[in-house]
């Protein structure tokens, strides 16, 4: 679904369609139309030289019908409020479908990560809590990673809440570091969940992982995991791409090696991360993202950023099926032209769900004040998924409608029966 909607999802032709179909009333319409809360700060940071500057950063709840809102924290120089809004928005409906007892909220900081020093990003990371700090809250509003920040940035924003507050609330944010009270299997939580879709997806349609030949579009936490443990199950990864270029290697790419190398030379920009003793293996060649994403192979995954497949290049895709880590990779106008096409695309707010889930898991471990065996907490996020999952397939099947239909109307069905058991509200 594209953010090109802006604030305006109920104007959306697909929404109403959903709308209609399941007799949502009008008031919930309207509720489901805007955020309910945006707010914008200009974070100031004394600078390694000694200059003060200025970024733009916002916080949003979309819903917090089903509970506290629920979304991380985006560090990236294009990030808007149209970008926040529609994230908060996937937010609300990613909790939602699978279940969980969390609305959506989604924060943003415009600003180039890599441009700053490290102790410039703990100030700005700091800086995010103080301006933000009033809304967020283990029952109001609750953070956690999202592109360009992970575990050491939720960890110093845990410290900062926590000093503000004289007291320690460890549930305030998730994705935490160990030692201060994050989950076991968080990290991994994303790519771990996006192949459980992928495995239950093979499976109804027949397939073996061994016969199937995917395509990363992506090579950041979510990809890597993905990448990761889709080998060790048995798919071919023939090719990977980051910001800088992709690779592909017809009998398959091991991502370890390369993810050591990408973050050994994270501040060589324009390295890539193929260097040379993986390039000079035979059989490895350096393409464009362009060339990655109309790669003919059986599943092309997008894991970078919204808006990689658009109506300008859907037609180009020669994959036969999309899975969706990012939030929003494929536009709505994309969408409809592959469904026509036969394009079968796994849906983010199900295939991404699993770092959310986990994310849940988390909140509930600070919440009753222990920590579970990363087999625990893979067992309980197994456990979910297959369970909201196999209820969208069989949705999708019943009803004869795209995945990402199914998804939608799945969470809808349960935001507007909570809005109705709300009341009227005035
Ligand atoms: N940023 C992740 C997402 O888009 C995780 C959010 C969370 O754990 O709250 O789903």
């Amino acid at each position: 679904m594209s953010h090109s909607n802006d604030q305006s999802f109920g104007d959306d032709g697909h929404l109403n369609g959903i709308f209609d179909q399941l007799d949502v009333p009008e008031d919930v319409r309207r509720r489901l139309a805007q955020a309910q809360q945006t707010v914008q700060i200009n974070i100031p940071i004394r600078m390694d030289d000694g200059a003060l500057q200025f970024f733009p950063a916002w916080r949003i709840r979309y819903d917090d019908t089903r509970g506290p809102g629920k979304g991380g924290i985006r560090f990236h120089p294009d990030v808007s409020s149209e970008e926040v809004t529609a994230l908060s928005f996937w937010m609300t409906i990613k909790c939602a479908v699978v279940d969980l007892p969390f609305g959506g909220a989604k924060g943003g900081v415009r600003v180039d990560p890599k441009a700053l020093s490290r102790l410039e990003l703990e100030r700005l990371s700091r800086g995010y809590i103080r301006a933000f700090h009033d809304l967020i809250g283990p029952n109001s509003d609750i953070p956690a990673p999202d592109v360009n920040t992970n575990d050491t940035i939720m960890g110093w924003m845990a410290d900062e809440f926590a000093q503000i507050e004289r007291r320690q609330v460890p549930a305030t944010i998730t994705g935490k570091p160990l030692g201060l009270g994050g989950s076991r299997g968080r990290t991994a939580a994303t790519g771990r969940g996006a192949l459980q879709v992928l495995d239950l997806w093979a499976e109804r349609r027949g397939k073996t992982p061994e016969e199937l030949r995917v395509a990363v579009q992506g090579f950041g936490n979510a990809g890597y995991h993905f990448a990761r443990l889709a080998r060790e199950r048995g798919y071919r990864i023939v090719a990977l791409s980051d910001s800088q270029g992709a690779i592909h290697a017809a009998d398959g790419l091991d991502p370890d090696p390369i993810w050591r190398h990408k973050h050994k030379n994270r501040e060589l920009k324009g390295m890539v991360y193929c260097d040379e003793s993986i390039c000079q293996e035979a059989d490895v060649e350096q393409l464009t993202n362009d060339e990655l994403l109309a790669m003919d192979v059986d599943v092309l995954v997008l894991a970078a950023l919204e808006d990689a497949v658009t109506e300008q290049n859907a037609a180009t895709v020669n994959a036969a099926t999309i899975l969706e880590i990012a939030n929003g990779p494929v536009s709505n106008e994309a969408d409809d032209q592959l469904a026509k096409r036969g394009v079968e695309v796994l849906p983010d707010v199900l295939v991404n769900a699993g770092g959310v889930i986990v994310s849940h898991l988390e909140w509930v471990q600070n919440r009753i004040g222990d920590t579970w065996s990363e087999d625990e907490v893979n067992r309980r996020l197994t456990e979910r998924l297959a369970r909201e999952a196999a209820a969208c397939f069989d949705r999708a099947e019943e009803d004869n409608i795209t995945l990402r239909t199914a998804a939608y109307t799945q969470a809808i069905g349960r935001i507007a029966e909570a809005m109705t058991q709300q009341g009227t509200q005035g």
